[in-house]
């Protein structure tokens, strides 16, 4: 069976996952409003010191599942577990407070009014002052935000900002923390430092987190396991190596990154398209198929192959080169990524040589492809 086809109710669970090891569950979750179904059947275990990460475009409903493992959201259908015990199931809910659950919010919602310290021991409730204190500074020098303590959150930058939240939500040694795209308001030099130092942070805590993102390159980096999401439903749920090197549909592919992609027919256990002859293993003769190639899959050659094209452009993108090349027999335009900017000019012509590991096939209206 493929990725694809397994059912959304089983795909969450972590394969040696007893309740021993969970520390939170989503077990069969559904969510409307108003009628309009968001989460769609979800399960999913999140293990004790596991990071996972919810991937998925706008509006997918990564934040809704969030919001009702919280408990900001009223579940509806389904239940959620915390170490093995219900806290929401129909018409019966362990309040947010009591669910020994951490939250970083998107905006971090600091309380203006509050310093640094006092924002980060807000939620620790009974115990003496001097404790809390002391907690509140030891988090803080994980964090590095010591030397701010005594500051206001609005003299803070961003990245600073997202630190004091991240020591809120570990301040009452929670279960579970769940982050909400807790790097999207900083900027792209400063989001790589803080997501690196931020997992660091949850690995020395040894927390056990959910993230949501709609980022693929972040999820691939911060998750021992990533969720791929899609109109309410999981589509695949394993390591960023095996979402990577075996997507489950095209849908997966796609979201990871560009690829080139032209539509084939199976004929012969084989499908032949512009990017030249494949094995089609496991797709019956006749199948339409979404022929998808990576592009550091596509290696340029000297003229006379099978597939020939002329370099269009040629762009730099740091270490690599991206080049846009338009395939002779007018079947498009292709895009290879090298490693290296030593390849040929504008207006040269090349062979096509595709890196069998970089092609993926998969039938036209997969069920994971079904919006
Ligand atoms: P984004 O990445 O844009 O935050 P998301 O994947 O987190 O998106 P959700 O915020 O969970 O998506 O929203 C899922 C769907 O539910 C969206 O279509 C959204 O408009 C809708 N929705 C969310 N909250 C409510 C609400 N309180 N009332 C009505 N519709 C809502």
């Amino acid at each position: 069976m493929r990725h694809g086809e397994l059912q959304a109710a089983e795909m969450g669970r972590a394969a040696f996952a007893g309740a021993a090891h969970v520390a939170l569950s989503f077990d069969r979750v559904t969510h409307a409003f108003r009628r309009r179904v968001v989460v769609d059947d979800v399960s999913l275990d999140l293990r004790h010191g596991e990071i996972v990460c919810l991937l998925g475009p706008s509006g997918c409903g990564k934040t809704t599942l969030l919001r009702i493992a919280a408990g900001l959201e009223p579940l509806q259908r389904g239940r959620i577990l915390l170490k093995g015990r219900v806290v929401a199931e129909p018409g019966r809910e362990v309040p947010a407070e009591r669910r020994g659950i951490g939250f970083v919010f998107q905006d971090y919602a600091l309380f203006p009014h509050l310093d640094v310290l006092a924002n980060v021991i807000f939620g620790l409730d009974g115990l003496a002052p001097a404790v809390r204190r002391e907690r509140g500074l030891a988090l803080l020098e994980r964090v590095r935000m010591a030397g701010h303590a005594a500051s206001f959150p609005h003299m803070l930058s961003g990245g600073e900002q997202q630190r004091v939240a991240l020591a809120r939500a570990l301040a009452p040694e929670p279960d579970v923390i769940l982050l909400d795209e807790p790097f999207s308001n900083l900027d792209v030099r400063l989001c790589e430092d803080v997501r690196a130092e931020t997992l660091a942070i949850l690995r020395e805590a040894g927390a056990s987190a959910l993230m949501v993102t709609h980022d693929a390159e972040e999820a691939m980096f911060m998750a021992d396991r990533m969720a791929v999401m899609r109109a309410g439903r999981l589509i695949q749920v394993d390591t960023p190596d095996a979402v990577y090197l075996r997507p489950a549909t095209t849908f997966v592919t796609k979201f990871l990154g560009f690829v080139n992609a032209v539509h084939a027919t199976v004929a012969g256990g084989r499908v032949a398209s512009t990017f030249g002859e494949h094995r089609a293993p496991g797709l019956g003769d006749g199948t339409l198929v979404d022929v998808l190639v990576r592009p550091e899959g596509v290696r340029l050659a000297e003229p006379g192959g099978a597939v020939e094209a002329t370099v269009v452009s040629r762009h730099r993108l740091g270490a690599d080169s991206l080049i846009v090349l338009c395939l002779a027999d007018g079947g498009g335009s292709v895009r290879a990524r090298l490693a290296r900017d030593d390849g040929p000019a504008v207006g040269c012509r090349v062979s096509l040589d595709i890196d069998p590991e970089a092609v993926f096939l998969f039938p036209c209206d997969a069920p994971g492809d079904r919006a």
